[in-house]
């Protein structure tokens, strides 16, 4: 135990484009690694989800049974959730395929513009839910971090008001950018 403020990062249906983002903070890596510790990302080698952690930034929308499930495992272990990006706040691109419906999509991805293999992918895949949803329609979100990505700027300022135990104000922060 470090006595420092612990961070995790996942993804739920988002493209990475976000953590992207969050790697582009560059050397302010660094100086963030002094002040919490990454117990849990796709940027770390850590399989398991702690019993706790302090904040998490959640990318991307609740789209798959496996995300479901995700989420609300994080939202029980987890004291700051951040919907981090578009996807996380609005469903964003994911939510593109809401008025498709789950079946029509298979079919169209898997079957007809197919010309090899055509089967839809019912083992390896997670179950798609009806709805790509945004993390709050799901669980308590505490704090939103808009942007498609997020910018690396945003993304330092609301980690550094998080972690200096200040409420972060994402005034002026748009959607889509
Ligand atoms: S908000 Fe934009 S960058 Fe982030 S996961 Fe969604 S599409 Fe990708």
């Amino acid at each position: 135990m470090t006595g420092k403020p612990t961070l995790a990062t996942t993804w739920l249906d988002g493209c990475s484009g976000c953590h992207m983002s969050f790697v582009d903070l560059d050397e302010r890596l660094l100086e963030l690694a002094e002040k919490v510790d990454l117990v849990y990302s796709p940027l770390v080698d850590h399989k398991d989800y702690p019993d706790w952690v302090d904040i998490c930034l959640v990318e991307g929308a609740v789209s798959s049974e496996d995300d479901l499930a995700k989420i609300l495992k994080l939202r029980a272990h987890t004291g700051t959730l951040v919907s981090f990006g578009d996807c996380a706040v609005t469903a964003n691109v994911p939510g593109m395929r809401n008025p498709i419906g789950p079946t029509a999509l298979l079919e169209r991805a898997y079957l007809e513009n197919a010309t090899l293999n055509q089967r839809i992918p019912l083992d390896v895949v997670p179950a798609l839910l009806p709805m790509a949803r945004p993390v709050n329609r799901v669980v308590e979100v505490d704090v939103y971090l808009p942007g498609c990505p997020p910018s690396a700027d945003l993304i330092y300022r609301v980690l550094t008001d998080l972690i200096e135990g200040r409420t972060p104000d994402t005034t002026g922060a748009r959607f889509g950018r």
